[in-house]
């Protein structure tokens, strides 16, 4: 199958940084094969698609979310984190079937492939139906189960996380891809992590996990621990040798974020969870500067409560404008960089994903450039990050093939899937 977008401006996000005002852009299987500015090459195609008045990008990485979570959007809000999740997320989870949530990852699929996400990080549990989900839509996920170190579960979390990875490791054409998925350093107590490591080790799987989301936390583990979450996750050797993506990563010393980089562990900031559950403000700009490769993420629906990564791009340069007194801060193109090549290098995905090269994954979007709040066109990229709209996304290739074209998703049955989300929603609150 042989792909030529043309006549189209391209940001490629490629190491040279080298704007294309007018150009094309090949993708033969599931790779680009070549892309240039000026005329394309003569040649036979499956299809040429025109993109006057468009832009091409790098589809979006969302770095840190939990899919499913979806069918709990906007069910509970306005509440401090832990009576959030003690007396309403976690009672309605535990309603949760795993039919549910294949519908609810559906749903957020629906969301993510409308706002130009083309690759999600997940963690969640019956992963076994977001596999199940990933594979059918066309999308491109890493997915962990999450696994709690205390109570009943804890045993059965490691067995199921070595089943799923033997099950899914590299399926639907390699979009999907496993990690292990340790909750967090305070769900998780260091002989459980232990275990992790190991489980790790003997299947080569990379982890996620949540580090220093809250104070609490921070205050909790140097207590438990006699160190902060990000010291005390590398004195037990969790980043050494394997990849890992820590979330949030909001409470960190100095001394930790030269640990972050030492290691290259991935960081996901996902400031409007952030910011609505009052957790922090997670020292990016620092990050940055020390050449952690920051990545962006949405988080749950949940607590966000959409999955709508141009909004976080938005979100992300504002907070740390406004938080430095700074507007020359985390400027637009490192914004969108955040949610493109960082989202692939922090999932150790830096030479396929992410960026708009000859040999990388056929991931990408065109975003239209017709409409009022995208006038005029003095900079492509302050408008993309700045004024621009998940409805503007209006066609979305992943690993060489359509998915959506036009906004209509091809994939699969949108309106089917919302209309079992709607239903799936009213079970759950007896309504
Ligand atoms: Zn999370």
């Amino acid at each position: 199958m042989r792909i030529l977008l043309d006549n189209i401006s391209i940001i490629p996000m490629s190491e040279s940084n080298s704007f294309i005002e007018k150009g094309y852009l090949l993708i033969e299987d599931a790779f680009i094969k070549e892309l240039g500015t000026g005329k394309a090459p003569e040649g036979v195609f499956d299809r040429i698609i025109d993109g006057e008045n468009q832009v091409l990008l790098p589809g979006f990485i969302n770095a840190h979310t939990h899919a499913a979570m979806t069918l709990l959007r906007g069910y509970a809000d306005d509440l401090p984190l832990m009576e959030w999740l003690e007396n309403k997320i976690w009672p309605l989870e535990a309603k949760l079937t795993p039919e549910d949530i294949y519908w609810g990852t559906m749903l957020a699929i629906v969301e993510m492939i409308k706002s130009g996400t083309t690759t999600f990080n997940d963690m969640y549990f019956c992963m076994d139906e977001v596999a199940r989900a990933v594979a059918l839509s066309g999308m491109r996920a890493v997915l962990a189960r999450g696994m709690v170190g205390v109570g009943p579960e804890s045993e059965q979390a490691i067995e199921n996380s070595r089943e799923l990875i033997g099950k899914w490791q590299g399926q639907a054409d390699g979009r999907i891809s496993f990690r292990l998925g340790p909750h967090a350093p305070y769900t998780c107590p260091p002989a459980y992590l232990e275990r992790v490591m190991q489980l790790s080790d003997e299947l080569q799987a990379g982890i996620h996990i949540h580090v220093a989301e809250t104070r609490v936390e921070y205050e909790d583990i140097l207590k438990q621990y006699g160190k902060t979450p990000v010291s005390h996750l590398e004195s037990l050797g969790l980043f050494q040798g394997r990849q890992v993506l820590a979330a949030h990563c909001v409470h960190l010393n100095e001394e930790e974020i030269g640990i972050l980089h030492q290691y290259q562990v991935g960081v996901a900031h996902n400031p409007e969870s952030n910011m609505k559950l009052a957790s922090g403000i997670a020292p990016v700009p620092r990050m940055l500067e020390s050449g952690i490769a920051v990545a962006l993420g949405t988080d749950g629906a949940s607590s966000n409560n959409n999955m709508d990564m141009l909004q976080e791009m938005r979100s992300s340069a504002f907070l740390h404008k406004v938080n430095t007194m700074n507007p020359t801060v985390l400027p637009a193109y490192q914004a969108l960089e955040m949610a493109t090549a960082n989202g692939a290098i922090s999932l150790g995905m830096g030479n396929e994903l992410g960026r708009l090269e000859p040999g990388y994954r056929a991931d990408m979007i065109i975003m239209n450039l017709k409409e009022a709040h995208m006038i005029p066109r003095y900079d492509l990229l302050a408008n993309i990050v700045y004024s621009a709209q998940a409805s503007d996304v209006n066609s979305v290739i992943i690993d060489g093939k359509i998915v959506m074209e036009n906004r209509e998703i091809k994939t699969f049955d949108e309106q089917e899937v919302l209309a079992k989300a709607r239903e799936t929603a009213r079970r759950l609150v007896g309504k």
